[in-house]
């Protein structure tokens, strides 16, 4: 039982051991920084960003974060080549690997815990607060309610808006195919698994989706779990154990963060789709692990660049490691017939050993899948807590699911549109002067705001005349580089693209916005 005096003495000692190796951890943080970037250590202080104040390129910081590794022989985990660290973070981390805990702010500052009993005061809410007062008298764009199918409109207070929020890349979600699916599921096997598959909730549908995706995929076999995010938070965090390495894409989607957290291996990022990194890191690293994860996205889903996918098959080869490739934004959109990027690249079936991805998106319902191997779905069949100890998917979904599979893998009519509706639309905003990032082929593609207030009173701007356009700000995208994400279907026609480009165009010309990534706008 630890009472006042007990904690009294252990603020103490936690106090007193932080100060005596946090300190001597930090200079060395700072000495590194100082010999690599050549500038004196007077210059680099402990809140120092790497980079907005030490102007660190991606690989910069990565030499520095080697050379720390190598003086103190270890691996630190979940750095982000996105900049976004201090050196101080760095040196807690480093203080964390080799002392084993974890720095207690209020412990090593020795002063007394105030009891949070209302979530209000909590440190979590309070956060959220303050980042909503941070965008100032900006009426937040989320969660507007749509009392409709949402594809290229939707009903919104009433009235119809031109859509460019929605996954539905394929109108399959309303599709008539789709409907009647769910609509004879729902008669046929009521609305729910009732438990979970592997003791109460199996059904015959369920294994004939399966069967489909794994065909579909060019791989032995599937499982479909309930959503995509809990598909790679409850895969990804219990592939690994802690003989393991996961290196993932600095730009991953959360639930891939989300299960690197969760996992005993060490995880770490590598600069966003720099293979050539990746490489050196695991020139150095490999020997160290059993298994090695790979994981990257097929299309990434704030900026829709495309990810160098071959390039990460030859070094998964190259170091044998295991290749996971989340198609969540990539299937249903890329390749002729819309089957991702196996088909874009024109990759062999075994080429990406864990083929992720979702049915939330181009298939028009919900849920995830992972399709790979016998021996890879049969252990996740098993062993997942995720899928183990959860509801199978809806069988409405399933068989929703299922059709809209089918009638991707017979016909690729709306696949063909939804590249005609990507074309026009870059087309249309380049000739405007916008700046759509490296969106080249996927359906996601952004309109640079820059700033974040700006972007989301552009959003509330264009509902107001008939636009639904949602923005992406910090900490979704860096800083400063907030957007408009105009996300592309299969059902827009080229006179609703250009009449949302007109109506930004104009809101932007009307409030002459004075800003540099919008300079090109003419
Ligand atoms: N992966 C990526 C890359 C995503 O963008 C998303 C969702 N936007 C998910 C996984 C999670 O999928 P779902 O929304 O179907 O749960």
């Amino acid at each position: 039982m630890v009472n006042k005096a007990n904690r009294q003495n252990l603020i103490k000692d936690c106090k007193e051991e932080f100060n005596l190796y946090y300190d001597e951890i930090l200079q060395k943080v700072r000495k590194i920084c100082s010999d690599k970037l050549g500038i004196g250590m007077d210059e680099i202080a402990a809140s120092s960003s790497f980079s907005n104040d030490l102007l660190c390129d991606s690989l910069t910081s990565l030499e520095i974060v080697m050379a720390l590794e190598s003086e103190l022989d270890l691996m630190l985990d979940n750095i982000e080549y996105t900049n976004k660290y201090s050196v101080e973070d760095i040196a807690k981390q480093i203080y964390y690997k080799k002392y084993g805990r974890e720095l207690h702010s209020e412990h090593h500052k020795g002063k007394d815990i105030i009891p949070v009993s209302l979530f209000e005061n909590s440190r979590e809410y309070m956060e959220l607060t303050a980042k909503k007062k941070a965008l100032g008298d900006v009426e937040l764009p989320y969660f507007i309610p749509h009392d409709s199918v949402v594809r290229d409109t939707s009903i919104i207070n009433g009235k119809e808006v031109l859509n460019f929020g929605s996954y539905n890349y394929l109108g399959l979600s309303g599709h008539p195919i789709t409907v009647k699916a769910a609509k004879d599921a729902a008669e046929k096997y009521g609305t729910s698994s009732s438990g979970s598959r592997i003791l109460a909730g199996e059904k015959s549908l369920y294994i004939e989706l399966e069967r489909e995706i794994a065909n579909w995929k060019h791989a032995d076999d599937a499982i479909v779990l309930v959503s995509g995010n809990a598909t790679n938070t409850t895969v990804i965090g219990n592939l690994c154990n802690d003989n393991d390495l996961i290196m993932y894409d600095s730009l991953s989607h959360n639930s891939i963060i989300q299960g690197c957290k969760l996992s005993d291996a060490t995880a770490r990022s590598f600069p966003h789709n720099d293979f050539k990194t990746l490489d050196l890191l695991l020139e150095k690293n490999r020997k160290y692990y059993e298994k090695v994860l790979i994981v990257i996205e097929g299309v990434y889903s704030m900026d829709g660049d495309i990810a160098p996918v071959k390039d990460f098959v030859y070094i998964k080869k190259k170091h044998q490691c295991f290749l996971m490739v989340d198609e969540a934004h990539s299937s249903c959109v890329i390749g002729e017939r819309g089957n991702g990027v196996d088909e874009y690249f024109g990759l062999m079936p075994n080429d990406i050993d864990i083929k992720m991805g979702t049915l939330s998106k181009g298939v028009g319902t919900c849920g995830g899948y992972i399709a790979g191997s016998y021996s890879l779905i049969d252990y996740l069949k098993y062993c997942i807590p995720g899928f183990v100890f959860a509801a199978g998917i809806s069988p409405i979904l399933a068989a929703s699911s299922l059709e809209a599979i089918k009638h991707i893998r017979k016909d690729n009519t709306l696949v063909k549109q939804l590249h005609e509706s990507i074309k026009y639309f870059l087309k249309v905003a380049h000739h405007k002067g916008f700046d759509t990032g490296l969106a080249k082929e996927s359906a996601i593609v952004p309109i640079i705001i820059g700033d974040e207030g700006l972007a989301c009173e552009l959003s509330n701007q264009m509902l107001q005349k008939g636009v639904f356009v949602p923005p992406a700000i910090y900490p979704a995208v860096p800083m400063g580089e907030a957007r408009l994400r105009f996300c592309l279907t299969s059902m827009h026609r080229p006179e609703q693209i250009d009449q949302a480009i007109d109506i930004l165009f104009n809101l932007i010309k009307e409030n002459t916005y004075q800003l540099t990534r919008l300079k090109n706008v003419v």
